[in-house]
């Protein structure tokens, strides 16, 4: 498997929620109220039985704790890093309704994880061999999920992934200072330590293998190439050196070394949680000016408002209400020139800002993969997303999806259900008895 460079840039992040020690998880672990009916657990797209998980830390049963985690998760290690579970699980605890902080769900998953791994504990095992097999386009958490299950339900599974880097976005995307690439490698080839998941990397479905040599060499198909590349404005200016679109950036600072070092300024257009992501990468590795710029007002921005003050803690800047009518440089990108919006996000006449910088990220979106299935009788396609009944079944016998490319970019936690909840029903489509 591709392993990333030890001189990659990302390198140089440590992680920013500390782990917990025994005596910490232990005290954490005993104020849990093992709700019946718990909260947490509908809030959990993958419908983990945290009190029961939480249960088996406080009485030191760490294997025990991390089977009950994997049985509904089996990407719950790297989801103990990386899920928001402030909107999630930790949102919903009681204890935000009782003046206490909430249970630290995440972090008591991570502890459990995180030993299951160093003790490399394996908790499950192929079914019996049913004869057929799946083919799954991708090989993001979404994939593996599905990929994982279907073993155990004993089909055959082979994935292509066009990347060489495995592991989807969870190598790729994924703040460094939540998980780096290694550790979401390791937790790849722990899930493909079932067996019998076989993975072709280099391969893109729909140009060196095409849709319909996928559909005749598989019983069924699952789609889960996630979303496709960066969206830009298509203003002036957009060609020039140091404008990149911000995941394609973000993959090379995770995989590669970057030189920054000529970088004193740079702007990042958007104000949802990639754009967040940026900006904390980019000061983290030292740029000392990083601007935000984001049309609409702090409080109307997607991304989660929780990384903002972190990100304002770090040293962020942000120009509210502000949209780039052109990218200026010779040659190389060196200022921003933006439009001042009111209100209703409508230039305001005759004032702009005007902002210097070296390197600028765009991140206003990824473009949808769908529509390249939408030859496909019976796949419906909308606004690019893959339409699929709610166990990810399209209308095209024995084609399945999930993940983001299906529903159109949520977190690595929800393309983790969606990709087993496929699976179970592929089970069912393939006649298995389980
Ligand atoms: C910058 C960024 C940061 C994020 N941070 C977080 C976070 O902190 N927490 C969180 O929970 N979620 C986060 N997310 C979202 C999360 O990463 C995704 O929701 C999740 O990875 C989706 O999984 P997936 O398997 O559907 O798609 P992906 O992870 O995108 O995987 C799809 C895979 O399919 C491959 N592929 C695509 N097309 C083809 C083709 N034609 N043939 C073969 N292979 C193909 C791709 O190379 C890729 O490996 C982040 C997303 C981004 C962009
Ligand atoms: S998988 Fe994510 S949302 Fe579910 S319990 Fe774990 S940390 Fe919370």
């Amino acid at each position: 498997m591709t392993r990333p460079a030890a001189t990659r840039s990302e390198a140089v992040f440590t992680d920013f929620k500390h782990a917990y020690g025994k005596p910490q998880a232990i005290a954490e672990a005993n104020r849990c109220l093992y709700c019946e009916d718990a909260p947490c657990i509908t809030a959990c797209p993958t419908s983990i039985d945290i009190p029961e998980f939480i249960r088996k830390i406080s009485t030191d049963n760490l294997k025990g704790s991390a089977r009950t985690i994997f049985e509904s998760n089996i990407l719950g290690m790297s989801c103990a890093r990386v899920c928001p579970v402030e909107t999630l699980c930790v949102g919903d605890c009681v204890f935000n309704h009782m003046d206490a902080p909430p249970i630290q769900i995440g972090k008591l998953q991570r502890y459990a994880t995180d030993a299951a791994f160093d003790a490399e504990w394996s908790f499950f095992e192929a079914g019996p061999d049913t004869g057929k097999s799946v083919g799954l386009v991708g090989a993001g958490p979404a994939s593996l999920a599905a990929a994982h299950e279907l073993r155990r339900l004993g089909h055959s599974c082979t994935i292509y992934e066009k990347r060489e880097v495995l592991g989807g976005l969870n190598s790729t995307g994924v703040a460094p200072y939540k998980m780096k690439a290694d550790r979401a490698l390791e937790e790849v080839e722990w899930v493909l330590g079932i067996g019998g998941i076989e993975v072709k990397t280099g391969v893109e479905v729909g140009g060196d293998l095409s849709l319909e040599d996928l559909e005749a060499n598989h019983d069924a198909v699952f789609f889960g190439a996630g979303l496709g590349v960066d969206r830009f404005l298509k203003v002036p200016g957009e060609d020039l050196d140091g404008v990149h679109g911000a995941v394609e950036w973000i993959e090379r600072m995770k995989l590669q070394e970057l030189d920054l070092s000529s970088v004193t300024s740079a702007a990042v257009i958007g104000g949802g949680n990639t754009a967040l992501d940026c900006v904390r990468e980019l000061l983290g590795l030292g740029v000392p000016n990083v601007t935000m710029v984001y049309r609409g007002g702090e409080a109307g921005m997607s991304g989660y408002h929780h990384e903002w003050d972190e990100a304002k803690r770090e040293g962020a800047r942000a120009a509210w209400r502000a949209q780039p009518v052109a990218f200026e440089g010779d040659g190389a990108v060196a200022r921003v020139r933006c439009a001042v919006l009111d209100e209703d996000k409508k230039p305001v006449e005759g004032e702009e800002v005007l902002l210097g910088a070296q390197l600028v990220l765009m991140a206003i979106g990824q473009g949808k993969l769908g529509d390249m299935l939408s030859g496909l009788d019976g796949i419906e396609v909308q606004w690019g997303r893959v339409v699929t009944n709610d166990d990810g079944a399209t209308g095209r016998a024995g084609w399945f999806c999930g993940g983001d490319a299906a529903n159109g970019g949520k977190e690595v936690v929800n393309a983790a259900a969606e990709g087993k909840r496929a699976a179970q029903a592929m089970d069912i489509y393939l006649g298995g008895q389980n």
